[in-house]
């Protein structure tokens, strides 16, 4: 799992700082609990970081924290990255110093979804029945202080806030023969003590929650469930998958873009969807020729994003025009097939650069945003 902290900082003022822009790449080893850290410009600027074990890994607070989500060893722990801003009010002044490992962390029955919205980084534990609140800024500061918020019964959702209230996932009570997941149900408006604030949103197998300017959405069974505040607490809006999309696939993981109001999901395993969650076609297709290992939009160019698929090959994708716009060969093939728990490389983004993690070969990649070509390597031991 790799994970890229982006800073970039321009300013011009009085102390002469300069232009500064830094990428520092955190990546988890598949096998050992470790997550090594290094400068893309510098990768002999390099730290390791011991975890109880396999991590996923969620840039948060601005980038201040890296957090490793480790659901099988049922712990949170957070990295300082070692970069911080320092605003003066005209301007903020970029602090870089070495990454350091926050001492507390959070234990609890298989945490899962890390959700970041409002300056709340929320954590699902989902054989908890419940979920853990920390506020960005103290985590910035090294302070883990969660709040919990409970939940009628114990799944593998998420917990959001939106406006004035929290949403939850909301599962049923039906205990399903054989099957030690629970039905997800929907959505749910809570107060802060998990007291229900509204209706349950019907979602059925919700999965997959991202935010896009005003919008929540999440995929269900029966299309895409997006959510704003409005004055009378959420509003809820299910858009039906249209039947010119293939019949019979889902959209199970949603990605938000932060400049521009759109999601990018995918639409069974070798489809993505182009989400307009205001005006129609609310949905647009694109074919993949094979099935995907990863995705990511890119914050410099919120109308592109980039996807890996099984045969080895980075795909840069026009949101606008919902199409493939380049593709290049950057890795081995990783077939899909078998677990989904399997060493597969992830996408980071680091300005003109996308970091892809090779774990097969011991390597992150970087790869030039324009032509897709390799700029360089990076070894990193293990997987
Ligand atoms: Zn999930």
């Amino acid at each position: 799992a790799g994970g890229a902290v982006a800073q970039d900082h321009d300013h011009d003022h009085d102390h002469d700082h300069g232009d500064v822009t830094l990428y520092r790449v955190f990546v988890g080893d598949h096998e050992k609990g470790q997550v090594t850290a290094f400068d893309l410009s510098e990768p002999d600027h390099r730290w390791t970081f011991p975890t109880t074990g396999q991590v996923k890994l969620f840039p948060v607070a601005g980038g201040a924290v890296v957090a490793a989500v480790q659901s099988d060893a049922d712990t949170v722990q957070f990295i300082r990255s070692g970069i911080s801003f320092h605003d003066h009010g005209d301007h903020r002044d970029i602090e870089v110093g070495d990454p350091a490992a926050i001492d507390a962390s959070l234990t609890g029955p298989r945490p899962f979804h890390l959700v970041e919205h409002d300056g709340k980084v929320v954590l699902n534990y989902d054989q908890g029945g419940y979920a853990e609140i920390l506020e960005g800024g103290a985590l910035a500061e090294g302070k883990v202080e969660p709040v919990k918020f409970p939940q009628a019964r114990a799944h593998h959702g998420f917990v959001a806030p939106l406006g004035d209230s929290w949403l939850s996932t909301v599962a049923s009570d039906e205990k399903v023969e054989g099957d030690a997941s629970v039905p997800r149900l929907g959505l749910q408006a809570f107060d802060a003590e998990g007291k229900p604030a509204g209706d349950l949103a019907s979602c059925t197998a919700i999965h997959g929650e991202a935010f896009s300017g005003a919008y929540l959405a999440a995929g269900c069974k029966e299309g895409v469930l997006t959510v704003k505040a409005g004055a009378n607490g959420p509003e809820y809006r299910l858009l039906p998958y249209p039947a010119d999309l293939p019949q019979g696939a889902t959209t199970g993981t949603l990605l938000g873009s932060t400049g521009i109001q759109v999601f990018l999901g995918n639409y069974g395993p070798d489809g993505l969807v182009v989400l307009d969650p205001v005006d129609e076609p609310h949905y647009r297709y694109i074919k993949l020729p094979f099935r995907r290992v990863d995705f990511a939009l890119d914050p410099a160019k919120p109308s592109t994003g980039y996807v890996l698929t099984e045969d080895g090959s980075l795909h840069r994708i026009d949101l606008l025009k919902a199409e493939i716009a380049a593709s290049a060969k950057v890795t081995e093939p990783y077939s899909m097939d078998g677990h989904w728990n399997d060493p597969r490389p992830r996408l980071a983004m680091a300005g003109d650069e996308i970091v892809v993690t090779d774990p097969n070969a011991g390597l992150v990649r970087r790869i030039a945003t324009e032509s897709l070509e390799e700029l360089g390597t990076v070894e990193v031991e293990g997987k």
